[in-house]
Formats: C-alpha cells, sequence, structure tokens
C-alpha cells in the first residue's frame, strides 16, 4: 500500500506540487441495534481507496480514488496537483507548513478483544437481551446497538514520512423511552451517544448493559411523575461527567478549532468567538479550569500515534489555570497563525475526505474534590446529568443544555428526583463560575463517535475526559 501512496506523491511533485502526501484508507465498519428484544437490523460496510494532497503555491488540491493500482495512484496525484494549480490561481493568504519531523513508523492501539471476531450471535444475545429487560422494566420503546471500526491507514509524504496506522474502535449505548400521558422521558446508558474507545470489545464488556438496563427503565418511568426542574436565575448546580464531556466539546472544544478561529470553516454554527490576539491572556474559566487535548491518551476515543498529515501526537495545553492558552490546529494553520509547530489535530473521515482540523482528546484534567464531597458542599442546588439537548451560538458562546434527570440538593444531600432540568450560560462567566472539580478516580474518558462538521460533511470521532464539576450562580431551569 506504501507504493501506492507514494507513487501519487511522486506523480503530484512530477506535476508541479511543492509538497504531496497520500494515505490509502482501509476501513471496515459494523453496527447492530435493537428493539424491545428483537435485533432489528446489522450493518458492514467496508472502504479502501486513498487521498492524495497537493500543494502548490498557497493552493491545495485532493483528489481519491478508490482502485488501488499503481496508474490509478499517479493519475489521482497528477489530477490532485492540476486542482491545487487552479486554486492556486484565486489568490489567498500565503500558506506555509510548520515543520515535522518526517518519521518512519508503526502504531496500533491496544486491543484485548477483536470486536469484529465476537461472534454475531453473542453480540445479537447482549443488544436483545438487554431490550427485553428494559421492556419488562416499565420501557415502551427500548433501544440497544453497538459500532465497531477496524481502520488501516499508510500514509506518505513528500517529505519522507511513512507512516502505518491500525485503530481498533468500539462502544455500545442503550435507552428506555416511557410515554406518559402528555410526556415522554428517555433514560440513556451510559449517555446519550453510549460509550466509546479505541479500545477492544472488553470496552463494552467493561459497560455491564445488562446490570444497568432494569435501573435506567425505571428510572425513565419515575420521571414521569417527578416534579419539574424548578425555575431559578441563580443556583449552584453541579454536572456528571457525562454532560460535562458535551459541555466541553461545544463550548470549548468547537471553539478552539483554529480553522473556525481563522475563518476557514464557517458550517455547521461553525465561527468562534476565541480572538487569537488574546490567547495567553485571556481568561476562559476559574483557576481550576485546565483543558488539554491528548491525543496520546489511551483507550480514548480521540487518540491514534499520527494525525493525517503525519504529526506526532502529543498533548496540547487548551487552557491552563483558566487562562486560553492553545488550539487544535493543522500545519497550514499552525503556520498562518505563526505556531511553532502543528498541534497534529488533523483528521479526515475516509480516505474520500479532505483532512481538517479535528477534537483530539479535549477534556479537564482532574481536580480533587469527589461528586460526594460536592453534594455535601452544597446546601441549596441541583445536580444534573445525561444530556438531553443543546443549542449555542454559532460563536460558540451562549449555551443551553437539557439532560435527562436531576436532583434536589439540600442541606448536603441529595433529595428528590426531578425531570426535564435544563441550564444556560455564557461561556468564560459560566467557566469561570466553576469551583469544585472531580479527583482522578473519577475521570472518564467519554467518547463521542458523531461529531459533524465540513462540507461536505464529515463525521469525526472526538474523546472528552471529563470529571463531575460544581459551578455557583448557575441559571437554570429555562422554560420554552
Ligand atoms: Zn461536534
Amino acid at each position: 500500500m506504501f507504493d501506492y501512496a507514494e507513487a501519487a506523491v511522486e506523480a503530484a511533485l512530477a506535476a508541479g506540487a511543492r509538497y504531496a502526501d497520500a494515505r490509502v484508507m482501509d476501513r471496515r465498519h459494523e453496527a447492530m441495534g435493537a428493539r424491545n428484544g428483537e435485533v432489528e437490523e446489522l450493518t458492514q460496510e467496508a472502504s479502501v481507496g486513498m487521498g492524495v494532497r497537493a500543494l502548490i503555491g498557497s493552493g491545495w488540491g485532493f483528489f481519491s480514488t478508490s482502485d488501488l493500482t499503481t496508474a490509478s495512484a499517479r493519475r489521482a496525484g497528477a489530477q490532485a496537483a492540476a486542482i491545487a494549480s487552479a486554486s492556486a490561481s484565486v489568490s489567498g493568504p500565503a500558506l506555509e507548513l510548520t515543520p515535522v519531523e518526517a518519521r518512519q513508523d508503526t502504531w496500533a492501539n491496544d486491543v484485548r478483544e477483536d470486536p469484529l471476531s465476537v461472534p454475531l450471535a453473542e453480540k445479537g444475545d447482549l443488544l436483545s437481551n438487554v431490550t427485553r429487560t428494559m421492556k419488562e422494566h416499565g420501557a415502551d420503546v427500548a433501544l440497544a446497538g453497538y459500532d465497531a471500526w477496524d481502520t488501516t491507514k499508510w500514509f506518505a509524504s513528500s517529505e519522507g514520512h511513512r507512516i502505518g496506522q491500525h485503530i481498533v474502535e468500539c462502544g455500545a449505548q442503550m435507552n428506555a423511552t416511557v410515554n406518559g400521558e402528555r410526556e415522554t422521558q428517555r433514560r440513556s446508558y451510559p449517555g446519550i451517544r453510549g460509550q466509546y474507545g479505541t479500545r477492544g470489545w472488553e470496552l463494552v464488556r467493561e459497560l455491564d448493559l445488562p446490570g444497568n438496563a432494569a435501573r435506567i427503565a425505571e428510572e425513565a418511568r419515575q420521571l414521569l411523575s417527578a416534579p419539574e426542574c424548578p425555575s431559578r436565575d441563580v443556583t449552584d448546580l453541579i454536572i456528571g461527567s457525562e454532560q460535562m464531556a458535551l459541555q466541553i466539546h461545544e463550548s470549548v472544544g468547537h471553539a478552539v478549532e483554529l480553522d473556525r478561529i481563522l475563518g476557514w470553516e464557517a458550517a455547521f454554527a461553525g465561527t468562534s468567538w476565541l480572538d487569537l490576539g488574546r490567547i495567553g491572556s485571556l481568561r476562559f474559566g476559574s483557576d481550576l479550569m485546565n483543558v488539554t487535548a491528548d491525543a496520546t491518551l489511551p483507550g480514548a476515543l480521540g487518540s491514534f500515534g499520527y494525525d493525517d498529515e503525519g504529526t506526532p501526537a502529543h498533548p496540547v495545553d487548551i487552557v491552563r489555570d483558566g487562562i486560553w492558552v492553545g488550539v487544535l490546529s493543522g500545519r497550514d494553520s499552525a503556520a498562518l497563525a505563526g505556531l511553532r509547530s502543528s498541534g497534529g489535530a488533523v483528521r479526515a473521515d475516509g480516505y474520500n475526505r479532505l483532512p481538517m482540523v479535528r477534537m483530539t482528546n479535549v477534556g479537564l484534567l482532574p481536580g480533587t474534590s469527589s461528586l460526594e464531597e460536592m453534594i455535601a458542599a452544597t446546601d441549596d442546588g441541583i445536580l444534573m446529568d445525561t444530556n438531553r439537548s443543546w443549542s449555542i451560538d454559532d460563536k460558540r458562546l451562549n449555551f443551553q443544555f437539557g439532560c435527562e434527570i436531576g436532583w434536589e440538593i439540600k442541606n448536603g444531600k441529595r433529595g428528590r428526583m426531578i425531570k426535564n432540568p435544563t441550564y444556560t450560560g455564557i461561556g468564560p462567566r459560566f467557566w469561570g463560575s466553576l469551583d469544585m472539580l472531580g479527583n482522578e478516580s473519577e475521570w472518564t474518558f467519554w467518547g463521542t463517535p458523531n461529531c459533524g462538521k465540513g462540507q461536505p460533511g464529515q463525521i469525526g470521532h472526538t474523546g472528552h475526559p471529563s470529571v463531575p464539576c460544581r459551578f455557583r450562580g448557575v441559571r437554570v431551569g429555562v422554560r420554552g
């Protein structure tokens, strides 16, 4: 496969490119879904092909092919260069690439149990059994599913990169929906999007879906008769780690994508309130807020050995002691922003998509409190968890989130369950009110397998290390 990648790179150089790279990608995906005790769908798909990038002047060209022969590879390289030449004729900012060591290496994540080798019957039994259990415990609609991806990539560049990677990812989710007279309630496990990682089937076994199926169905039914979340302009809010993962994804992760900050990427609510001139001085949150983008975390969904430009995975500080200090970048965006090196955050969804800036594992570093300590330290507040709805403005600043479940906190104790909890805030003011942060034992690497970005659209796999957090003075229970 490296031979095809190198043939494409050579052809692009021969056609005038000053830089070229090629990525052969072979990806298999399997997904199964069950409903109310029966397996209803099984998807098994495979794609293999090559994407070539060429840079001429300040214009990129991209061309892909699913025909893996030397002749086709050379044609793809020449086509990428021809497109680069055409885009170079349109004036734009001068593009350079930050330097990166040209490594020859291989990388694979740790997998104890290959998810695609676990018998389909066993996986189907798991899903049908947990959905049956949810039905038996009061769910009107019980759904469960898993996804598994097995991806091999071969990357070569005109600078001498030659990198092979094998990445196995999988995860699962389930949810129980109950219908009341006037409303529907739902509980999901382990979160609205499930839980996914760069791990084998051991991840799904550790989730213990069977051990949680009855509980979530019963909680969904209890929610029907639970009181509404109170409406308060100011309260103490404790947020569980699953909802925190989405809070980080939407209000930090997307906001620090350098292509958005530079105005390159305006699709999917795609600019940012952050101004590069204030990096290093802007206060994003309280002193407790430390966020990194770290693609080296074992098992997290945004982990890899090298990004799709051959930049080695490495941790990047995004927020340190509450101050905004870093961005998610690639070689060209980093150079344009005056950064010394790429953040290694460029990936593509498939061989036939142009790599772009993507979250790796963007998450909070843990603090020193436990969830129980936060509850004990709260006289009057609300605890919420498991995302249900979200909205955030184009600049990633004003947001409103709804959660599946909440509890009143009174005098340091968890009180009544409440339904339809929501909270709202403005990025830096909200993060500035963070005053208690979960400790390392509660640090969870949540995975989001469905982050949409770009035109044509690409689906990204991102990770979000997260802990429960307490925020002071938050507006909750906003209706409508
Ligand atoms: Zn996203």
